[in-house]
């Protein structure tokens, strides 16, 4: 493991002159949490950066690269297990920013694995399921994805699931179709979110886990996506899928429940997207003080410059809400409508800051060897998933008058 730095200053691998944590919000962590995003930046940097291009250009996942994450122990990182005290949210989200640095589908693999599917059983589980399936997660033996979006409910998904479970003694019968689930190519298990319609029953959502290989499950590929390509997006079929009621989490009965969930993971898209935005400045910088034209360095242009201090400013402020969000998490006092502040604002911030990066690298900008490129497609995704930027603030509206304009 790379040594961790002594004062919160730039971790190793930055380019220490660029230093984009420029109120050097990393040292509000602790020096093992240091020591943790060291390693996790040296791996990331040795074996996901080389390849992120060819496979982004192929879009495939390094499915060989699984078992060494692993070692690292990442995942779950602020949920309590057996032999892990959870540890705190800022040290996850840093850690979602570093995956986010190098590749934002591999930060959308933590996030939907580590968020969205052990978040879901840790918070909506029995302390028997969380005994089940978190340990064999937490070490990626199972690869989790979270099924909540359906061909005909996006951002309406919350009034308008179509899937549904019925229970039928022991079991329950899944019926319906889910679409955009990232990791549902190869998951192990989905957690499958549907609408109760038992004869008697309150017409509720509930929570499944559908383990990969029980009948009536399958999942196809969504091809020719233009952002987060590494990302193995699937469409799902549930047809006629009986899941015990062993594998229905018992702690989730209505969609407030999904919806504790999304807060908390809406705030670490922000973190991602503060991690796109990272590498980006790097780039930018680099880039501005290496190319010449006019007989000098493209950065001692005014105009230039001003594009590198709007990306700086709007990276520092991102950042500083991503902070402030996990320390209230922590706290437990994390709203709606701030994890929907935070995912909506940073997101936007990061739309403007991949274009700037890309006007500053010229048509070098469009080329995926420049480190741009990628960067500035994926960003099309964080904006919109999760909860678009309209639907998140309309949330935001709502809590600011105190009148609803979702209609
Ligand atoms: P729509 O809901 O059809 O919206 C289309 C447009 O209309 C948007 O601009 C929206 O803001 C706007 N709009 C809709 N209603 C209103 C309104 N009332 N007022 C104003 N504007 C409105 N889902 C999962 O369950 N699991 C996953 O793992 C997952 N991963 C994803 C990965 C990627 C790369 C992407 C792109 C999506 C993923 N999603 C996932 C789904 C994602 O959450 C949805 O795409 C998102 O919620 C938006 O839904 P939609 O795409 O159906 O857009």
């Amino acid at each position: 493991m790379a040594d961790a730095p002594r004062d919160g200053g730039p971790l190793p691998g930055a380019r220490a002159d660029i230093d984009p944590d420029f109120f050097g919000y990393r040292s509000l962590l602790d020096p093992d949490e240091q020591a943790l995003l060291a390693g996790l930046r040296a791996w990331l940097t040795g074996n996901v950066a080389p390849i992120a291009d060819d496979y982004w250009s192929r879009s495939e996942f390094p499915h060989q690269l699984i078992p060494e994450l692993a070692e690292l122990d990442v995942m779950g990182l602020s949920i309590d297990l057996a032999d892990r005290k959870a540890r705190r949210r800022l040290l996850s989200g840093f850690v979602g920013l570093e995956f986010a640095r190098i590749d934002a589908s591999f930060a959308s693999f933590y996030g939907v694995h580590s968020g969205l599917a052990m978040g879901s059983i840790a918070q909506c589980g029995s302390d028997e399921q969380r005994e089940r399936w978190l340990p064999a997660m937490r070490h990626l033996d199972q690869v989790g994805a979270f099924g909540l979006t359906e061909p005909h409910g996006g951002s309406d998904v919350a009034g308008g699931l179509e899937t549904t479970a019925r229970r039928d003694g022991d079991e329950w019968v899944l019926d319906g179709a889910k679409r955009w689930i990232g990791n549902g190519t190869f998951a192990d298990l989905v957690v499958v979110w549907a609408k109760d319609v038992t004869d008697g029953s309150d017409g509720g959502v509930r929570g499944f886990v559908v383990e990969k290989d029980m009948p009536g499950f399958s999942s196809a590929k969504m091809e020719n996506k233009m952002a987060l390509r590494i990302t193995q997006n699937a469409d799902l079929t549930l047809d006629g899928v009986r899941v015990p009621e062993a594998n229905r989490l018992q702690h989730a009965d209505s969609f407030d429940d999904t919806n504790s969930i999304l807060r908390s993971t809406r705030g670490s898209v922000a973190w991602s997207a503060v991690g796109v935005m990272t590498a980006v400045y790097e780039i930018a910088v680099q880039y501005a003080k290496d190319r010449v034209q006019f007989g000098r360095p493209i950065g001692a242009n005014q105009l230039v410059q001003d594009l590198l201090a709007r990306i700086l400013g709007n990276l520092t402020a991102s950042l500083g809400m991503a902070v402030r969000g996990a320390q209230l998490q922590d706290d437990g006092v994390f709203h709606d409508e701030q994890g929907a502040l935070a995912k909506s604002f940073c997101t936007s911030r990061l739309r403007e800051c991949v274009g700037w990066a890309r006007e500053i690298l010229g048509g070098n900008g469009i080329l995926l060897e420049y480190g741009i490129a990628r960067p500035f497609n994926d960003a099309e995704a964080l904006y919109s998933y999760e909860g678009t930027r309209e639907i998140n603030t309309l949330i935001v509206g709502r809590s600011i008058t105190g009148l609803s304009a979702f209609t």
